[in-house]
C-alpha cells in the first residue's frame, strides 16, 4: 500500500486548498507555488504514486484529467493563447509529491519546453 500525502488530506478537504474542480474521480486546486499566471495540479482521487504505477483501471479517471484540464483552461481564459500540461516521474522527472498530477501552467508564453 503506497503512502499517502498530502494530496490525498487536499482531496478530503482536511487541509486547505484552492480546490478549484472537484468530481467523483479528479480533484484539481493551485498550485501553492505558482510558477506562471495559471498553474493548476490536476489529480486523481485515487493514489496513484507515479506514472509508472498507472493500472488500465485507471484508465477513466486519467481520461477525465485531460477532460477537466480543457475545462479549466477554457476558465482560466487560457485555452487559445495556449498552455503546458506536465507530470513528472521520480527522480529524474523532478517529481516532489508522490501522487500523480497533471500540472495546468499557462497565463504567459512559457517558452520551448525545458530539460534541464
Ligand atoms: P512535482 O514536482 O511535479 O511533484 O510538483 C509538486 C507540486 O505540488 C509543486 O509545484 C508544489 O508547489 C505543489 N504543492 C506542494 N504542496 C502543495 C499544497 N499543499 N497545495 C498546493 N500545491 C502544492
Amino acid at each position: 500500500m503506497a503512502e499517502e500525502t498530502i494530496f490525498s488530506k487536499i482531496i478530503r478537504k482536511e487541509i486547505p486548498a484552492d480546490v478549484v474542480y472537484q468530481d467523483d474521480l479528479v480533484t484539481a486546486f493551485r498550485d501553492i507555488n505558482p510558477r506562471a499566471p495559471s498553474h493548476i495540479l490536476i489529480i486523481p482521487n485515487k493514489l496513484i504514486p507515479t506514472v509508472n504505477d498507472v493500472e488500465t483501471e485507471d484508465e477513466l479517471a486519467l481520461g477525465r484529467m485531460f477532460t477537466v484540464a480543457r475545462k479549466l483552461a477554457a476558465d482560466e481564459g487560457i485555452a487559445e493563447d495556449g498552455y503546458r500540461l506536465i507530470m513528472n516521474c521520480n527522480n529524474h522527472g523532478g517529481q516532489e509529491v508522490y501522487h500523480i498530477h497533471m500540472h495546468l501552467v499557462g497565463g504567459r508564453p512559457l517558452g520551448p519546453m525545458l530539460i534541464g
